[in-house]
């Protein structure tokens, strides 16, 4: 299996700068995320991992060795693309089988092969079958059983899930990650949808506009976003923002919110001028005798937990407490914030604000 580089890597396509200089590693055996919403590059990222596109400057390296400028076939690695591309006219066992053929496997080998694969995937007795009457979850473990056969050294999947409805999607998506957790093979997944970015990935890397955001593992993202476009693009309901003027000195362990002191995470650098605080829903509790208030516009039942949404002095703030709490719209109220899990943001250039706590991530990648 693989370890993959993307060193300086950029891409234009003519004047178009699709992906700017990306940086990161992906380590031997880890199931990889590169999230982000549509157009902001993953899909060029991934295919110049692939060898699809060539980029415009930087270096790729697989295992150690610069590939680039190396067409696909010399990359040795599996492409897997948004649900099934199977050959129609063959059955089960001659769509995986096939990759091997073409190579040139004896015979005996490749069906021990294909009975090995099938029985990964729990399709040993649908191999006869022609893949035009299969369901979609079968179709989906015919096309990843082609790509694993070849024992490649990386798989890359590209929105694999992303034709699926929402209840099979989920199942497919923990069918799939136990089994890499089963194969350990390197596994590059592109995807725009967060939830499964941070259920399904060992490591991710968020992109906006050809730039990548934060590269680190699923908490570190959600607990410590490096922008307020992370913050925004993670978690649902999204972070909240607070918008005010201030000064945040070096060593500052408070912000004035108005009347307010708000305690934050011991800060590492000054920083004064328009910023912006950041807190998770779940870490705003209703307090009546918390100085920092808000009034009630709107209350959002989901079950064991319900959303308020709260308007404040410096914005609207949402609040994720359980639904057996009486709230009625138009009434104020007092707002605790979770000083442990604040964020403090420039808001002009939308970067976080190193603190003790945020520090060793923010340094990550
Ligand atoms: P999506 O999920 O919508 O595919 P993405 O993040 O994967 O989004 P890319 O497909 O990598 O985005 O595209 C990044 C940008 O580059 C987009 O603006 C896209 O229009 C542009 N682009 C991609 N391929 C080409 C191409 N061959 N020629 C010109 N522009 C391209």
């Amino acid at each position: 299996m693989a370890q993959i580089r993307i060193e300086n890597v950029r891409k234009d396509f003519g004047a178009f700068n699709a992906v700017k200089s990306s940086t990161f590693t992906i380590e031997d055996g880890e199931f990889f995320m590169l999230l982000g919403p549509s157009g902001c590059g993953k899909t060029t990222t991934l295919r110049m991992m692939a060898g699809l596109e060539l980029p415009t400057s930087g270096e790729i390296f697989i295992d150690g060795e610069e590939v680039g400028q190396k067409p696909a076939s010399q990359r040795d690695i599996a492409f897997v693309f948004q649900m099934f591309a199977l050959y129609p006219h063959m059955n089960v066992g001659k769509n995986i089988s096939y990759p091997l053929i073409s190579q040139g496997m004896p015979k005996a080998q490749v069906k021990a092969k294909v009975a090995e694969i099938a029985e990964i995937l729990g399709i040993s007795d649908i191999l006869n079958r022609p893949v035009g009457g299969l369901s979609g979850g079968d179709r989906q473990r015919v096309a990843l059983g082609r790509a694993i056969v070849r024992d490649p050294k990386a798989f890359l999947m590209d929105e694999p899930l992303g034709a699926l409805d929402a209840e099979f999607r989920e199942r497919m998506s923990e069918e799939l990650r136990a089994l890499h957790d089963r194969m350990g093979a390197t596994t590059v997944y592109v995807t725009h949808d967060q939830l499964e970015a941070m259920q399904m990935g060992d490591k991710i890397v968020v992109m906006n506009h050809g730039v990548i955001e934060q590269f680190g593992v699923p908490q570190e993202i959600y607990d410590w976003p490096a922008t307020k476009f992370v913050a925004e693009f993670i978690g649902s309901p999204p972070m909240n923002f607070l918008e005010f003027n201030g000064t945040v000195g070096t060593g500052a362990e408070h912000v004035q919110l108005g009347e307010a002191r708000i305690a934050i995470p011991r800060q590492l650098g000054g920083e004064s001028g328009a910023l912006t605080l950041g807190v998770r829903p779940e870490h705003v509790y209703l307090n009546d005798a918390a100085p920092y208030r808000g009034e009630v516009v709107a209350t959002e039942y989901l079950g064991t937990t319900q959303i308020v949404t709260l308007k404040t002095e410096h914005g609207q703030i949402k609040a994720r407490i359980p639904s057996n709490v009486i709230v009625k719209e138009g009434e104020r109220t007092g707002l605790d914030l979770d000083a442990r899990t604040l964020s403090l943001f420039d808001a002009t250039t939308g970067h976080a604000l190193r603190s003790e706590a945020n520090q060793e991530v923010l340094n990550h990648g």
